[in-house]
């Protein structure tokens, strides 16, 4: 067998002490106390191995191992790195630069069990050496900054990422995410597609959309699980962080990776021909990101649990409750009008009991998504509890509200719902609206609004009736006429005294 050549670094007086034993061992022994001189014979002319104390002055067995791992003569190349037996830190970078093995300094049969064991476990290298001209000391301090900085660049961005698994929800997400990306590189725009739930974000300038839109779109088409690639709707954040050239480098794309399945995908649009830069940011985030996507989407995924009631959609009465609270401080900030609206399913237990409780659930299913679609955006709508809705008008007076509500009353009168049987469900509502005044907290609005709903009952059901103002003591009833809704039913409280404006 051939002796193979090793190259031992060692800063120490003991390293030809060393070097004897591991001759001693059939290894041909280049020692070196400088770790430079090391890395250039390494480079120059690839060893079978080479042994480094982690520890040394200058240039230390880390970044030794690193430069020698980051250049393609000697990526190969096994390094044994040896310094103090137990300490873990110097044994976790060792690992962290590749090391092949972290040998306890004086430890010779570990060194000579880790050297046989690395250089058999080596994929004989090409034959490729490369030639050093000029200083070589210099050449070599370079390319350990050049690896270095490599290296840093990449913990940073990785660490950047990783911190957006804090951030609680997919938009926030992309919005930190290209504020971050817009800060290292400079592109037209960044686009993230993740599979569950399917959502497609996109960072553009404002003036660009739509031309960012398709592209983004197109070059995603590949990773959408669902192929509506078109339709999907867009997450969009919109800002000058992004340019608004017409044209620029096509588009680079990496998949998101979560072990072996791909979860969904990172492409980024660079202003001019992409930078290698570029791509080598862009495959950290697509590495980093997938940790950041599967903890926002389980954050998202248990506040919508613990906040959406499961039958209809909608808001539960904890999480109405909430923000009702935050409208009704809105209003009392800034004085906005606002109005409650309770509304409770007329001889609902009739339902159940005639047609069965999946008769029942259907109609309160039913109901969900008929509210969501009278109100707008801005309102609130909750399941407060059984058969019973609320619904919050943002922005609505009393009058306003009274002809909100009556307008859900006839629609809800107006629904289709069939039973498990195929035959439809007639179902009305009554409903007690309640508006706010100043000093009013959302215990005292829900009551009023409760108890116009049961004066709505007891008179009649499947209408609508104004609760008291709060404190007045107003003489008697007004009812109120309004278009549309012959039989009028839209009534004051009746149960309680009642001020006339
Ligand atoms: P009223 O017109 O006076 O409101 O009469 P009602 O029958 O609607 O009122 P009651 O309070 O007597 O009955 C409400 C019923 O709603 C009783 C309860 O079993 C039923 N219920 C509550 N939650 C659900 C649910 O999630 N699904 C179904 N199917 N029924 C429910
Ligand atoms: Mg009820
Ligand atoms: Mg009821």
């Amino acid at each position: 067998m051939t002796a193979l050549p090793i190259i031992l670094v060692d800063s120490t007086d003991t390293r030809e002490t060393l070097a004897e034993r591991l001759r001693m061992q059939g290894y041909v022994v280049t020692v070196t106390p400088s770790a430079a001189e090391g890395a250039a014979l390494a480079l120059a002319d690839p060893p079978a191995a080479v042994v480094a104390d982690l520890w040394m002055p200058g240039i230390s067995g880390v970044q030794l191992c690193r430069l020698l791992r980051g250049e393609p003569a000697t990526e190969r190349v096994p390094v044994i790195l040896r310094g103090p037996e137990l300490d873990r830190h110097s044994r976790f970078w060792a690992d962290r630069a590749g090391a092949a093995a972290y040998v306890g300094l004086g430890r010779m049969g570990d060194l000579v069990r880790a050297l046989g064991a690395a250089i058999a476990s080596t994929i004989p290298s090409q034959d490729s050496f490369i030639q050093l001209c000029g200083e070589e000391e210099r050449d070599i301090r370079d390319r350990i900054a050049a690896h270095l900085d490599t290296a840093l660049f990449e913990s940073l961005v990785a660490s950047e990422i990783r911190a957006l698994s804090a951030c609680g929800s997919f938009g926030r997400l992309l919005d930190l995410l290209a504020q971050f990306v817009s800060r290292v590189s400079s592109y037209r725009w960044l686009s993230v597609y993740t599979q569950r739930p399917e959502r497609l974000g996109l960072h553009t300038h404002p003036l660009a959309y739509q031309r960012s839109e398709e592209e983004a779109r197109a070059v995603m088409a590949p990773f959408i699980a669902s192929g509506n690639s078109l339709t999907l709707p867009i997450l969009k954040v919109e800002d000058e962080d992004a340019y608004d050239d017409a044209t620029g480098a096509s588009p680079i794309q990496f998949p998101i990776r979560l072990g072996p399945d791909v979860i969904g995908a990172v492409a980024l649009a660079p202003r001019e021909t992409p930078h290698s830069k570029d791509v080598a940011l862009l495959s950290i985030i697509a590495r980093e990101l997938a940790g950041p996507i599967r903890i926002v989407a389980l954050i998202e995924e248990s506040q919508r649990l613990a906040t959406v009631d499961p039958l209809t959609g909608l808001m539960n009465r904890r999480a109405f409750t909430a923000s009702l609270d935050r409208e009704v401080a809105r209003s009392q900030r800034h004085g906005y009008p606002l109005c409650v609206l309770l509304l409770d399913v007329d001889h609902f237990k009739a339902i159940n009991d005639h047609r069965g409780h999946p008769s029942g659930d259907a109609v309160l299913a039913a109901l969900g998504p008929l509210l969501v679609r009278q109100i707008r955006k801005v309102d609130l709508a909750g399941r407060w509890g059984g058969e019973e809705f609320v619904v919050a008008l943002t922005g609505a007076d009393a009058p306003g509200a009274l002809v909100s509500a009556e307008r859900i009353r006839a629609a809800i009168a107006a629904m289709e719902v069939r039973d498990s049987v195929g035959e439809p469900i007639p179902v009305t509502v009554s409903i007690g609206v309640a508006s706010y005044e100043k000093g009013d907290h959302v215990d005292g609005l829900i009551d009023r609004a409760d108890r116009a709903m049961y004066a709505a009952k007891s008179s009649g059901r499947n209408r609508v009736t104004a609760a008291r103002e709060p404190d007045r003591e107003p003489p008697s009833a007004k009812r109120m006429d309004l278009p549309g809704s012959e039989p009028t039913r839209v009534e004051r409280d009746n149960s309680a005294p009642l001020r006339l404006d």
